[in-house]
């Protein structure tokens, strides 16, 4: 970009500036509207959502025998929702604000399989490509028993195609270990700052690692340009494809059930809040998408990015979506969030949701690392730093009448809110780890 066009962009945007700047800062949406208005811009709708939580059911038997950690739940992958009260408490203590209502936790970093969110959209790709070449060839009826392809005869079926994949490390690991699973051959392209533990535990599964110098956008270009030249390979196209969003949007329906067992309220005088990190943008705007079908407007969704990565929130509030990456306005790009070091979010996702979020923020690092380590101190709960982003979110609402004024959230709703922090990732975090990025905490 040049200098003039970032002049001009930053006059037009007061707020580019501060993103330059690395500032942390908050943005709602004015022109956030409701489900019914926005639905139409999204392109899919509730028969999509049903359609990808039967096809989760059917392959349910899979899951349990080739995952006996899903055993559980049925070859169901699901997260629990917990409380945090004394983390609640030291969260208004540091930002100095008052917490009406609840914050819980989704732990979707303790899922099976990956542990992270990557298991929910990942996952569900590769099953769906699966199926279609196993029903294509007549070796499957929608109405079997899946658990029949917990077995050599299809192994040795899948293993004629190739998956591949451009990541920082979750979406890889998710589709690495389920495409290996099922007796794919797998390619996993990863950026620059991938961890070592990730690859070895891709390696260890019989995944194929191809490493960058580069970031995301690099490793997602070679994959995807690998893939072309090979008719039995399948590209995952993390930034553009619905079938990834759909997978994470089953979280909707399943989270209010949850809520219903546990007694939780959701409706007009019960807001819910949920906060969701965000990188290139499927995996939250997917769970966010199935939340306003589960929730109507009585949800509020808000994204969460770092403050070297603020892609997202950059596209939505210049309109510019995937026209414009942060380093073109010589943003690095560089966090040590994993999964959200992505500089150019999708396109799709931004166009299909920013009418159904209310609004985005972002976070430096270092905040993120303390509130790792306080959620560790208060809760003993052990995340990766990508997934406390979600956890300032709830003051940044509480700091904003105008906001509140707006959607008409009175004192009176908030007392009885929820606030929802989406825990993505750091469930399999090794110990050593883990020290490391408890060290890196100062509390
Ligand atoms: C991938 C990821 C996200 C965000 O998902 P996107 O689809 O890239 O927006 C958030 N947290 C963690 C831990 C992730 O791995």
């Amino acid at each position: 970009m040049k200098n003039t066009e970032i002049q001009t962009l930053m006059t037009d945007f007061p707020l580019v500036k501060k993103l330059i700047d690395l500032e942390e800062v908050t943005w709602f949406n004015p022109k956030a509207t409701t489900l019914k208005e926005g639905l139409p811009y999204v392109g899919l709708n509730h028969d999509n959502v049903k359609d990808a939580e039967q096809r989760l059911e059917r392959f349910a038997p899979y899951l349990c025998q080739a995952f006996p950690e899903t055993q559980a739940t049925n070859g169901i992958i699901e997260s629990d929702v917990v409380a945090i009260p004394a983390m609640q408490t030291t969260l208004e203590q540091r930002y100095g604000v008052d917490i009406a209502g609840k914050i819980l936790l989704k732990k979707d970093s303790h899922l099976p399989i990956s542990g992270s969110i990557k298991a929910r959209g990942g996952i569900y790709e590769v099953l769906t490509h699966a199926e279609k070449l196993a029903l294509e060839a007549g070796l499957l009826q929608e109405s079997d028993d899946y658990g029949k392809l917990f077995s050599d005869e299809f192994r040795q079926f899948f293993s004629q195609y190739s998956i591949a994949v451009g990541s920082t490390g979750n979406l890889g690991m998710s589709i690495g270990i389920m495409s290996a699973k099922l007796g794919f051959s797998v390619s996993v392209h990863m950026s620059a700052d991938a961890r070592e533990w990730k690859k070895q535990k891709l390696r260890s599964h019989g995944v194929n690692v191809v490493e960058y110098e580069q970031d995301y956008g690099v490793a997602v270009a070679q994959g995807r340009k690998e893939a072309e030249s090979d008719p039995n390979c399948f590209f995952i196209d993390d930034e553009n494809s619905q079938t990834l969003f759909l997978g994470y949007s089953v979280a909707g329906s399943r989270l209010k059930k949850q809520f219903e067992q546990m007694n939780i309220v959701v409706d007009e005088q019960h807001p819910l809040f949920v906060y969701l990190p965000c990188g290139v943008g499927g995996g939250p705007g997917g769970v966010a998408f199935g939340l306003k079908l589960a929730f109507g407007d009585h949800v509020h969704c808000l994204f969460a990015e770092p403050t070297h990565s603020p892609c997202m929130l950059l596209g939505v509030h210049t309109g510019l979506h995937d026209n414009i990456a942060v380093q073109d306005l010589g943003i690095d790009n560089v966090t040590a969030a994993d999964g959200l070091a992505v500089g150019r979010a999708s396109g799709f996702v931004g166009r299909a949701m920013e009418r159904l979020l209310d609004g985005y923020y972002t976070i430096s690092d270092q905040e993120m690392y303390d509130l790792l380590g306080l959620l560790n101190r208060d809760e003993a709960i052990q995340l990766e730093p990508s997934a406390l982003a979600g956890m300032a979110g709830p003051s940044r609402v509480e700091q904003d009448a105008e906001y509140l004024a707006d959607k008409q959230l009175t004192a009176e709703k908030m007392k009885n809110a929820t606030h929802l922090v989406w825990a993505t990732g750091g469930g399999m975090v090794p110990a050593e780890e883990m020290a490391k990025y408890l060290a890196t905490a100062k509390i």
